[in-house]
């Protein structure tokens, strides 16, 4: 099955690392054009050495006002790609107010706020959209260790939905991905002691974590016209984690 984003325009926010930069390449390679947003300059710069026809936006997805003024000029989009987002592991009663806000803020609250700004103009066009959260198996099985994080992603589940049934009389699909342990920067903060991932990796059917391409992969089948009909779904790519 062979996909391509010709004439497509993509944002992919915390698109400096991991996934959200390896789903920024993938687009571009797709041919779409690509714009990708995150808050660390020099993985900017370097992703635009590397793919040059990138369009680098500079911005902390947390604050709201400074993402509004970031994205004001981003131009139409097609695609969107939620995909920045933390992972602050605290057991439940260390858990403070900031921790909870900045999780909050980033893994939810801006996925609202971008797809509000992008799917505006998605609506005008009257052209649709496709919009993909990544949300993760920590949003439907407890985990520990990650009550707030497990709190986002829940709540970036049930966004998905309504954000399906609101958007999908647009045309705009929106959908969720939700991936088992990657071993990304943020993956190695929760699964780098051997212990703790042989034990998570034991409860995967699969017996593997999830390689970042397996998460892309499902990203772009949810972003393309391969996925027409799929609206509100949220995808495991957990290798059978769900299931059990
Ligand atoms: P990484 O930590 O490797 O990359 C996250 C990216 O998001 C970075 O570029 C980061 O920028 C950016 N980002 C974070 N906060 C902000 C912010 N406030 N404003 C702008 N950009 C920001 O993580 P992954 O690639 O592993 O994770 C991507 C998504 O996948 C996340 O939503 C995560 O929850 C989800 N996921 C990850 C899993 C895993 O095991 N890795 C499993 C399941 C889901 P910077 O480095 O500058 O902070």
């Amino acid at each position: 099955m062979e996909i391509t984003f010709t004439g497509k325009r993509a944002l992919v926010t915390g698109a400096g690392k991991g996934i959200g930069r390896a789903t920024a390449l993938a687009l571009a390679r797709g041919g779409a054009e690509v714009t990708a947003v995150t808050r660390t300059k020099a993985d900017l710069e370097s992703l635009v050495q590397e793919c040059p026809s990138i369009n680098p936006v500079c911005v902390d997805l947390a604050n709201w006002g400074a993402t509004e003024t970031a994205l004001k000029n981003v131009g139409p989009i097609d695609l969107l790609v939620n995909n920045a987002g933390c992972a602050k592991l605290q057991s439940f009663f260390e858990i403070t107010e900031d921790e909870f806000d900045i999780s909050f803020n980033v893994n939810v609250k801006a996925a609202l706020h971008v797809a509000q700004i992008v799917g505006r103009g998605m609506k005008a066009r009257g052209r649709g959209g496709s919009i993909v959260n990544v949300s993760s198996q920590a949003a439907q099985c407890a985990v520990k260790d990650h009550a707030v994080y497990c709190a986002t992603k829940g709540a970036l589940d049930m966004l998905t939905r309504v954000m399906a049934l609101e958007l999908g009389p647009h045309q705009i699909r929106v959908n969720s991905v939700n991936p088992t342990v990657v071993m990304t920067d943020m993956g190695k903060i929760g699964w780098s002691d051997p212990v703790k991932a042989k034990t998570m990796m034991s409860r995967i059917p699969l017996g593997k974590f999830a390689e970042v391409e397996d998460v892309v992969n499902s990203i772009l089948f949810l972003l393309s016209d391969k996925s027409a009909m799929t609206n509100g779904v949220t995808l495991p790519i957990d290798g059978g984690f769900l299931a059990c």
